[in-house]
């Protein structure tokens, strides 16, 4: 996953050095996950494999800590993120509709455009916000 430009100063300073030795030594250029070899068609989905650093539990950029962190296939990066990127999704779609003027039904903060939010108590505002959203769109008033 490439790292954003604006999530860039997120990341300790050492990040490169932590992303290889997790790929390159600790994992042995190898899918922690499922053993697919680096560089080498997958075995499953016979593209190439790119290993990549995945955060595991903890998915902002600061939990740069190396138990939190693994050498993953393009597969198992993308099975593992899977719930992150619809959710982002969904939330650039109602921001996109709130630019737009469409609708406001609350006011985004900045930090979730990420993975991690900072606070609970937003978490749950959006959450509310974005099932609202689904069922306006499933009862067909939006979208
Ligand atoms: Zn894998």
């Amino acid at each position: 996953m490439p790292i954003r430009a604006e999530n860039k100063q997120r990341y300790p300073k050492d990040w490169k050095l932590r992303s290889r030795f997790i790929r390159f030594y600790r994992a042995k250029n190898k899918c922690e996950w499922c053993g697919a070899e680096n560089y080498k068609p997958h075995p499953i989905t016979g593209s190439k494999v790119i290993l990549t650093t995945a955060h595991v539990y903890d998915h902002r950029p600061e939990a740069a800590s190396l138990l939190n962190l693994a050498a993953l296939c393009n597969r198992c990066h993308l099975n593992h993120d899977r719930e992150k990127h619809q959710r982002n999704r969904q939330i650039n779609r109602l921001r996109n509709a709130e630019t737009a003027g469409q609708m406001s039904l609350f006011s985004l903060p900045g930090e979730c455009a990420g993975w991690g939010l900072q606070n609970p108590k937003e978490e749950k505002k959006i959450g509310a916000g974005l099932l609202r959203l689904r069922s306006m769109s499933r009862a067909g008033g939006f979208y």
